[in-house]
């Protein structure tokens, strides 16, 4: 009989501030193990009470990352998929309102035979078999606890990441712990205190460090880190400097440098291997010391200006073609909100090309197809993500069918609804979970420019969307030069739209950013870049 494999657990927390990086961290952690030839998986665990990802607003939160099984899930995903250069499943993202939801249900179905239900071992528990499920299959399943260590709210994953390390051996778990230091001006010194009371606070839940990874905006010398390992009790070769790197796609160099990749393995009694980053090294080489041969300015219309965060997808995917073609891709807000038609042609001067990314509700819209029907008349590379597409249909039927043309989206009673609710979500009551989600196949038409950029016939990109093309009006839009390049296998639903003639207007039903790689962008991404390039 074949040996069932001990998977080996990392779990990552941190502490002092939030937003250190700790998916990256994390991420990185991933990259040099799986570049060791290990089977490696990763998931984030979210305190908060929200079921998914799904009805939680990106300008808050972030981008909603859709995994290729439909999962709508925490941005932290995109950062794991894109460095482990892998496709993971829903259960990769585990948020606390799905523990409590199974657990309630649970004490509905009687299935605790009359005990009294508990944060232990009842929530703790429900937590564990996730977390172990996930795992089930891999060398080493690494776990990122989100939130900071001391909020209220990670208590019970942090009690049921203590007591994993008991349940699957002391030897097959270690746990890391990313903090901050902070740099006083003043003395013009990095302070370590924060880091020593956080650590601090990670013992009073029973759980010892077995790496701290320092973050900070500057070098941290090494007396510091041995100043911390002191304090922490942690070995010194398990304290990791983590200065503000040039490129996020660095931190798993950062981390092989400092001996990281093997003291994890060693600990984990995984056996020294040697890491094949050849073409990490190189990606990085090329992001950081490229002499760009072009500069390509990227429009990027959207509603929600405040923080990258919420188009991140795009912008790697963006980053990454720009990589690919010797091009620094910069990137434009353009604020959909203030476009007008008479002051698109100033709004727009000097930008290369326009993305219209996904987005949901009326906010925005009338921005969004303008800037679509300003790229098809002014022949300017146009790429439309999902929302993207419907956008350009209703820019182009407002010429050819009537100016009232819209989606009911955005005004239900529309004369002509050219963009309106799939028959299966008319039903649709709940807004979590609830749209057509994930992957699904697209077959491309002979000689389209989604069929070059592709270069194969048959497709498969990740969806999340409730509204569709109307059938009812292609034949008018086709006569009018738009190409329906795209169908659904049974040619019912369109899933990517062209215009004929112009030098590069392509725009999906879907969302191909979630399938973009730092070292292989996705070709829709690419070909943008490609046509920006050689009309510069
Ligand atoms: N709001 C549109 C729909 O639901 C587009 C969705 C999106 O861009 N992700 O169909």
């Amino acid at each position: 009989m074949a040996r069932t494999r001990q998977t080996k657990f990392i779990f990552v927390t941190g502490g002092v501030l939030s937003g250190l990086g700790k998916g990256i961290t994390a991420a990185s952690l991933g990259n040099i193990l799986k570049a060791r030839g290990l089977k490696v998986n990763l998931q984030k665990c979210d305190p908060y009470l929200n079921t998914d990802a799904g009805t939680l607003n990106p300008a808050e939160h972030g981008e909603v990352f859709v995994t290729h099984d439909g999962g709508e899930t925490d941005l932290d995903l995109g950062h794991y998929e894109r460095f482990l250069g892998q496709q993971l499943g829903r259960t990769s993202s585990l948020m606390n309102g799905r523990v409590l939801a199974r657990v309630i249900a649970d004490e509905r179905a009687g299935k605790y035979l009359g005990k009294t239900v508990q944060i232990i071992p009842h929530v703790t528990n429900a937590m564990q078999a996730e977390i172990l499920a996930a795992g089930r299959g891999f060398d080493v399943h690494i776990v990122e606890i989100g939130g900071t260590v001391g909020d209220i709210e990670s208590l019970a994953f942090l009690e049921a990441i203590r007591q994993l390390r008991h349940k699957v051996g002391i030897g097959n778990v270690i746990y890391v712990h990313v903090v901050y230091l902070p740099y006083l001006e003043a003395s013009k010194e990095l302070k370590t205190k924060p880091a020593q009371n956080t650590v601090k606070d990670l013992r009073e839940s029973g759980i010892q460090p077995d790496i701290v990874a320092c973050r900070s905006e500057r070098d941290i010398p090494r007396d510091l880190l041995d100043k911390i390992a002191m304090f922490t009790d942690v070995n010194p070769k398990g304290i990791v400097a983590l200065p503000t790197a040039k490129t996020v796609y660095e931190v798993p160099l950062t981390l092989e440098a400092a001996g990281l990749g093997d003291y994890v393995t060693k600990l984990l009694g995984l056996g020294r291997k040697k890491p094949q980053l050849t073409e990490w090294r190189e990606l990085v080489d090329t992001i950081r010391n490229h002499s760009y041969q072009h500069t390509v300015r990227v429009g990027v219309v959207a509603k929600y200006m405040s923080h990258e965060d919420t188009y991140m997808s795009v912008f790697e995917a963006l980053k990454a073609a720009g990589w690919a073609h010797q091009a620094k891709a910069e990137i434009v807000w353009v604020d959909a909100e203030k476009l007008t038609p008479e002051n698109i042609g100033t709004q727009l001067a000097g930008i290369d090309g326009l993305v219209v990314p996904g987005g949901f509700g009326p906010r925005g819209a009338e921005g969004k197809i303008l800037a679509a029907a300003y790229a098809m008349d002014h022949n300017l590379p146009y790429l439309g993500l999902c929302l993207g597409l419907q956008t350009a249909v209703i820019a182009l039927a407002r010429k050819v069918v009537g100016v009232d043309a819209n989606s009911t989206e955005m005004d239900p009673t529309t004369k002509h609804p050219v963009i309106h609710i799939m028959e299966q979500q008319k039903a649709v009551t709940d807004l979590g979970g609830t749209m057509r989600l994930g992957d699904y196949p697209c077959i491309l038409g002979r000689g389209t420019l989604a069929h070059r950029v592709y270069g194969k016939k048959r497709i498969i990109e990740r969806h999340r969307h409730r509204y569709e093309v109307n059938n009812k009006y292609r034949a008018r839009l086709e006569k009018a030069g738009m190409v329906f390049g795209g169908l659904s296998p049974d040619g019912q639903l369109v899933e990517m739209i062209e215009m004929a003639g112009h030098p590069y207007f392509l725009a999906s039903q879907a969302h191909p950013e979630f399938t973009s790689r730092p070292g292989h962008p996705n070709p829709m991404f690419s070909g943008f870049v490609a046509a920006m390039v050689k009309l510069d």
